[in-house]
């Protein structure tokens, strides 16, 4: 079966699919026709967990022995129970509700009668029929989190990926993310950019592809499902052409990112931790253009201590060994929410509190990260960039804090470097007023992303407004050229770090206009390099 999609990053990805399992699993009520079908599903759901409880005891009897093993063989008793099967597909039967409801529902009314029991053995089989039940329930739902945590490498499948999910997630065993909503400019887009692997969004995949054998062609945005064997072995010929090309472009790895005229322009590397340092060095990155901050207070359950932060900016500083890494400050809020950050739910929150907003209010979260940066600032090339900037009176204000840093720093005798100070051009506030932003900081950064949601109005959120959300439309490329000029009129150089600064399309345009730096995702160095090699400007 093949299904349509739209592929926000290429490549050809083969593997069995997996379904991920997001928190909200609730189990709804709903009216079903055909309940002899619903029925049937229930029955096959229930032999499923059988073989899955089997497997349990197999593996608890070799790990942990036969008593606490005898667990899992009670719960593939109960799941035989007739008073529990009969009491589901009688519900299913009488009532015409689909097989979740049922089977919730009696794991409820059977949890209850055996909790009313006096026998002590009897009350604790209370928990293990919600178990069954609730495994049960997740097999229906077609989610089986189980095969993400195996050894296997599996397609994911998703609804969506919020941030605070994918951090969570072994990249390792992702070959390929599919989600029925994203958008391109989505964070998960963003980490499959990042992780160099192939992803769709936009897939109307069924729980029924769980487990199945699957095929990503990012080329043609397409899902294919349960492939014939003609299909898949096209498609391994197909990826390894593409391995092929893939070690082509490693033979560029140490060549200049010049073009065949002279012109030499930065390249570097968007990491969002130092897991992603190691990825940046092996595609040649000249120096890290973004590291976004945010992620490491994403993984953490509270705030991250000025300790742990250091350790991470250091550690970055340190691996990079000299070249420049470019620190951008906390960027949450709007898509990137931190539970521990107490927000309000606000009605706008791409225009809410967010970014430098929280940490000019905050003041005691943002001196946290500037020391942990300053102090890491001795071990490296440390930069620090401000995201979401729109006046001059914030880069005021956030330059007393620094001082204030510095002086507490000093004063301690702890050692730091003095560090280039640069913002994001992400608003069109900061675009008009570049002359002015420019006089008082060493770098401009375009945030491409950010820049044409605001400037297009167009949340880049939403799947709807995908196809007219343009990065390519005239107001960006002539912003893009104003920050540059007025950038330079004041020795200020800049660099694109959105998405817009990996398009190939633009990068001649980019280079005309005489952009100072590109800043992009790893895997994307050492193609907009081939680019850059190929142009002969005149
Ligand atoms: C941007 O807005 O272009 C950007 C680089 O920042 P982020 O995608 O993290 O908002
Ligand atoms: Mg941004």
């Amino acid at each position: 079966m093949i299904l349509k999609g739209k592929s926000v990053f290429s490549g050809i990805a083969i593997g069995k699919l997996s379904i991920y399992k997001q928190a909200d699993n609730q189990v709804k009520r709903q009216k079903i026709k055909d309940t002899k079908q619903e029925v049937q599903r229930f029955l096959n759901a229930k032999e499923k967990a059988k073989i899955q409880l089997m497997e349990l005891y197999k593996k608890a009897l070799k790990e942990v022995g036969e008593v606490n093993a005898a667990i899992f063989e009670v719960h593939q008793m109960m799941l035989d129970d007739l008073d529990y099967i009969e009491s589901v597909t009688n519900m299913i039967d009488s009532q015409e509700v689909n097989a979740e409801f049922a089977v919730a529902t009696t794991g409820d009314n059977f949890s209850d009668m055996f909790e009313a029991m006096d026998d002590d053995y009897m009350k604790a089989r209370a928990a293990d029929v919600k178990d069954i039940s609730n495994r049960v329930i997740t097999i229906l739902h077609g989610s089986d989190t189980s095969d993400i945590l195996g050894d296997e490498q599996v397609i994911l499948l998703a609804d969506d990926l919020a941030p605070s999910e994918t951090v969570q997630l072994d990249k390792s065993k992702v070959l390929s993310f599919v989600t029925r909503h994203g958008s391109t400019n989505s964070h998960t887009a963003i980490l499959a950019r990042t992780m160099n692997i192939p992803a769709l969004i936009g897939v109307e995949f069924l729980a029924t592809a769980n487990g199945k054998m699957g095929i990503v062609d990012g080329y043609k945005g397409e899902l294919i499902v349960d492939p014939d064997a003609a299909v898949l072995a096209e498609y391994q010929e197909k990826k390894k052409e593409e391995e092929d090309k893939k070690r082509l472009l490693l033979e560029l790895k140490g060549k200049e990112n010049v073009t065949l005229d002279g012109r030499k322009i930065n390249l570097y590397a968007n990491i969002g931790g130092v897991a992603d340092v190691a990825n940046a060095l092996s595609n040649d990155a000249g120096g890290i253009g973004l590291f976004r901050s945010e992620f490491l207070y994403l993984e953490a359950e509270d705030y991250p201590t000025e300790e742990t932060q250091f350790t991470a900016y250091k550690t970055v500083a340190e691996n990079m060994a000299g070249k420049k890494v470019i620190i951008r400050t906390l960027d949450i809020g709007a898509d990137k929410q931190v539970d521990y950050f107490n927000l309000e739910k606000e009605e706008n929150p791409a225009m809410g509190y967010r970014a430098i907003r929280i940490c000019l209010q905050q003041k005691e979260i943002f001196k946290t990260q500037l020391r942990a940066i300053y102090r890491a600032s001795f071990y490296g090339t440390i930069s620090i960039m401000f995201p979401m900037i729109i006046s001059i009176a914030e880069v005021k204000q956030i330059k007393e804090i620094i001082k204030e840093v510095k002086e507490e720093l000093s004063k301690s005798g702890i050692p730091f470097k003095e560090c280039e100070i640069g913002v994001m051009i992400e608003t069109p506030a900061a675009v008009m007023i570049s002359d002015l932003l420019a006089k008082e900081v060493d770098f401009f950064s375009i945030g491409t992303n950010d820049l044409t949601q605001y400037t297009l109005a167009i949340d880049r959120q939403n799947p709807k407004l995908d196809n007219i959300y343009d990065s390519h439309h005239e107001a960006i490329l002539r912003m893009i050229k104003m920050v540059v000029d007025q950038g330079h009129k004041e020795n200020c150089w800049v660099g694109i770090c959105g998405e817009l600064g990996a398009d190939i399309t633009l990068t001649e345009r980019f280079l005309e206009m005489g952009v100072d730096e590109l800043s992009v995702s790893p895997s994307m160095i050492l193609r907009v390099r081939d680019c850059i090699r190929k142009i002969g400007l005149s």
